[in-house]
């Protein structure tokens, strides 16, 4: 294990960003924080989250996907893939670290998507484990473990510096490139910050949150219960939930009449939508409480079901936090649960 001092932190960027394109987060006028590309004299964010998860690096909200263009009864088909370049992404958290294995098990099952796969091969992921986890937060409901994040490198920060722990070959790679400027770490000084944040996490409001009651097994149970009609009686459909989500994997495609072409494009959308299932037959889902069950079910009992008992859900705790009415998936998960 390596580690630099906070006040080299900046160095070690601007040694990063001369090899690749990077992207910290970093925070906006409103106090928020949101990854952006690295620029000298950036400061890192110390806000626990961004509002937007790290998902935009490898599914990002709009991208063009092919060109067609016309010409008499001949349509000439352009592919516009291009590789990648290298990226390293810094300061994901654990929660969104673990979403991209979910990603991964949508976008790289066969048909594996490509322009998924480019950008999963070009990016290294930096963690940072968490040291003051907040209310909102319930990783641990799903067996994550905020004091080793995982990803490519694990970054400790310990109140006055930061150690390295590659976990990846890729990471190897990533570490030989500054190791100049790294020093031995301090194990000791480390387990310290770690024991602090288990001692958190063991207080936080949603630390006793149980998965138990959720799983493929119960996918009648749950989809014909009565508590629907009430938990989704306020929801507004507005997709913000879906939208902040790092594991929400649902799009839409579509072309546009340049005038000089089309142009075909993918965007996210979200089954909070009315019209996210409607067909030249008509809608499959006509109601909100149809979308809304959707939505959790998704996560909580049919993903398990086909990802061998992994579950939708990260507990990133931003959903807790964005939705206008107050509405999230542990109050799902606390009307669902067998008393
Ligand atoms: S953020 Fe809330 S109101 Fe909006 S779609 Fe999601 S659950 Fe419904
Ligand atoms: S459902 Fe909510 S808590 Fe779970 S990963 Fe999505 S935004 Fe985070």
């Amino acid at each position: 294990m390596f580690r630099i001092s906070a006040e080299k932190l900046n160095d070690l960027f601007d040694r990063i960003a001369s090899k690749q394109t990077l992207y910290i987060p970093v925070d906006r006028e409103d106090k928020a924080a949101e990854y952006k590309k690295y620029e000298s004299g950036m400061t890192l964010s110390s806000a626990l989250n961004t509002v937007r998860s790290a998902k935009d690096f490898f599914f990002p909200q709009t991208e063009n996907l092919a060109e067609f263009r016309l010409s008499g009864k001949t349509i000439e088909v352009k592919d516009i893939r291009s590789e990648h370049e290298d990226f390293v992404i810094f300061g994901v958290r654990a929660c969104d670290a673990r979403s991209f294995g979910i990603l991964d098990s949508v976008f790289l099952s066969e048909p594996v998507d490509t322009f998924y796969k480019n950008r999963r091969d070009h990016g290294t992921i930096v963690t940072m484990a968490c040291t003051r986890p907040e209310e909102t937060c319930f990783c641990t409901t799903f067996g994550i473990n905020p004091t080793m994040p995982g990803g490519d490198v694990s970054v400790f920060p310990d109140g006055t510096g930061y150690s390295f722990l590659a976990n990846t070959e890729k990471g190897k790679e990533f570490m030989a490139e500054i190791s100049d400027m790294l020093e031995e770490g301090n194990p000791a000084q480390l387990a310290k910050v770690q024991e602090n944040t288990r001692n958190i996490l063991k207080r936080l409001p949603l630390a006793n949150l149980k998965t138990d009651s959720f799983g493929g097994e119960r996918l009648m149970k749950h989809f014909s219960s009565e508590k629907w009609a009430e938990l989704s009686e306020s929801c507004i459909g507005c997709g913000t939930c879906t939208f902040v989500c790092p594991t929400c994997q649902c799009y839409d495609i579509r072309d546009f009449d340049t005038g000089n072409g089309i142009k075909r494009f993918r965007c996210w959308d979200s089954c909070m939508y009315s019209d996210f299932t409607k067909m030249a037959h008509g809608n499959s889902r006509n109601s909100q409480l149809e979308r809304f069950r959707q939505r959790f079910m998704h996560k909580l009992v049919y993903h398990p079901s086909n990802h061998e008992g992994e579950f939708g859900c990260v507990g990133c705790g931003r959903c807790l936090s964005k939705c206008p009415i107050s509405m999230n998936i542990v109050k799902v998960m606390k009307a669902l649960e067998d008393k």
